[in-house]
């Protein structure tokens, strides 16, 4: 364990410079690189010598066996999910973070209020009140499980049903509902905490896609006449297919009538109030329960990095506050484990969302979300230009889903599809994913990283016409 100082600094010194030429030159290297199969098996067993190894020959393993092998989300050309480049200050201050190296789930640190601060500019940036709470996760689907959990004891709470009789008669009736393009990790957080497929409701999308409210509310209705209880709504405020956000005022009408919780989840556009092009799809927002956010999505915070934020915290409490006589909390300022799973919990988070949102500002913020959707507004132009390609659908968010299908095509257009995303994926130039959209298979490309710029999106079309015309040359 023990190295020499000297040691030390001149290997940090050696690593911050491979960081600023990785960087560099991430651009004009492969967007992605699969590892070959042998190469995996040997990182997957890396049996361990009986005596270690010098502290250089780290940065040099890195730089032969893990950077050649970029997964792709680095790239200014990829396209794929939503999965960004790293915020340069958020790499300095993660690395500030591990020296620091505290925990953010008990004692006193300043990095616990400054995660306490982090929280609340998140919650202001996405219009919620003044006062709303919450915690950072792990991401979208740690933030999700939070809030669900937050629903749940809040509802058995308000029916006296938190132990006993009560609550295994209540919990076996509790139902919840989300719309057919909501992200599978609120199922898996459902499933989590207790509710069986059978009590999760898939509520059909309207064709813009967004969540059906008239079947909603039919659905709720037919439960509660069935003698089930209806106890939360969860709409998405940015789908992952194609970017689209739900009726946030509609659905708080519906639970505020039915004694619901409405849970948004934002991992992708949470943030969405604060951009004027996007501003009118988040009517209602101070009215939410709860928001799920990923700065490590639109913020470019790097991985990882959720926020779940509560309205009234108190409810988030309610469901994770277990006293212990060896962790001796405080009420004033009570410690952020009270608020989640986790007791010790990573300080470079907070550090690093911190350090984001303070060197953006407020309008560095809607200045970075304008880039995604003013590089997605081109890609959309572009296509609607070119005869062989056909815009399917994208928005108001920065996804765009489209198809290469040539005048004379006559074969199956998913499994084209298919076949240009993975030769794309493969040529390396740019990289984009799938989706099915409305039944079809559609290509996706969602903008989200700010080294992005329009030569990337040109590269893309380009890639695709020319990988589409191979395919379909007959
Ligand atoms: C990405 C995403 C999630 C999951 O977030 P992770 O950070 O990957 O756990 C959940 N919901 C939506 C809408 C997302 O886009």
């Amino acid at each position: 364990m023990a190295v020499e100082p000297s040691d030390f600094r001149r290997e940090l010194l050696r690593a911050a410079n491979w960081v600023a030429d990785y960087l560099d030159a991430v651009p004009s290297n492969p967007v992605a690189r699969p590892l070959p199969t042998r190469h995996r098996r040997r990182l997957s067993a890396s049996p361990l010598r009986d005596n270690g190894r010098p502290l250089a020959e780290f940065l040099d393993f890195v730089d032969t066996d893990v950077a050649p092998y970029p997964g792709g989300n680095g790239h200014p050309a990829f396209f794929a999910w939503i999965t960004t480049p790293p915020a340069p200050i958020g790499i300095i201050a993660d690395l500030i973070g591990c020296a620091l190296n505290a925990s953010c789930g008990y004692g006193e640190n300043a990095l616990v209020d400054m995660e306490r601060g982090a929280v609340r500019a998140l919650a202001e940036l996405a219009g919620l009140p003044a006062g709303t709470g919450g915690v950072l996760t792990s991401g979208g689907s740690m933030a999700n499980l939070l809030c669900l959990a937050a629903a749940r004891t809040w509802f058995l709470t308000a029916r006296a049903a938190t132990d006993g009789d009560a609550y295994d008669h209540a919990h076996a009736r509790l139902v919840c509902y989300q719309s057919t393009e909501t992200h599978m990790s609120v199922g898996k957080a459902a499933r989590t905490i207790g509710l069986p497929p059978s009590r999760i409701r898939n509520i059909p999308v309207t064709a813009d896609l967004r969540m059906d409210t008239d079947r909603l509310r039919a659905a709720v209705e037919a439960d509660r006449a069935a003698g089930l209880l209806p106890f939360c709504v969860v709409s998405t405020l940015g789908t992952v297919g194609t970017g689209a956000v739900d009726p946030v005022a509609e659905v708080t009408r519906l639970c505020r009538e039915h004694g619901m919780w409405h849970h948004g989840d934002g991992a992708y556009g949470g943030l969405g109030a604060v951009h004027p092009d996007l501003a009118a799809h988040y009517g209602g927002m101070a009215e939410l329960d709860s928001l799920t956010v990923d700065p490590h999505k639109t913020l470019n915070v790097p991985i990882s990095c959720g926020a779940a934020l509560v309205a009234n915290a108190d409810s988030l409490r309610a469901a994770f506050s277990t006293q212990a006589s060896y962790l001796d909390g405080n009420d004033e300022w009570p410690w952020l484990s009270e608020y989640t799973l986790e007791l010790t919990r990573p300080s470079g988070r907070a550090l690093s969302v911190w350090a984001v949102l303070h060197q953006l500002g407020r309008q560095g913020v809607v200045d970075l979300l304008d880039h995604y959707l003013r590089h997605a507004r081109l890609l959309r132009e572009l296509i609607s230009e070119h005869p062989d390609l056909h815009l399917v659908t994208g928005g108001p968010w920065a996804i765009t889903c489209f198809r290469y299908l040539p005048q004379n095509f006559t074969g199956d257009a998913d499994v084209l599809t298919a076949h240009i995303a993975q030769q794309l994926q493969a040529r390396g130039k740019a990289f984009l994913a799938t989706v099915r959209v409305h039944g079809n298979l559609t290509l996706r490309a969602s903008v989200c990283g700010h080294r992005t710029t329009k030569a990337d999106i040109e590269t893309l079309l380009a890639e695709v016409l020319h990988v589409g015309s191979h395919l379909t040359m007959s």
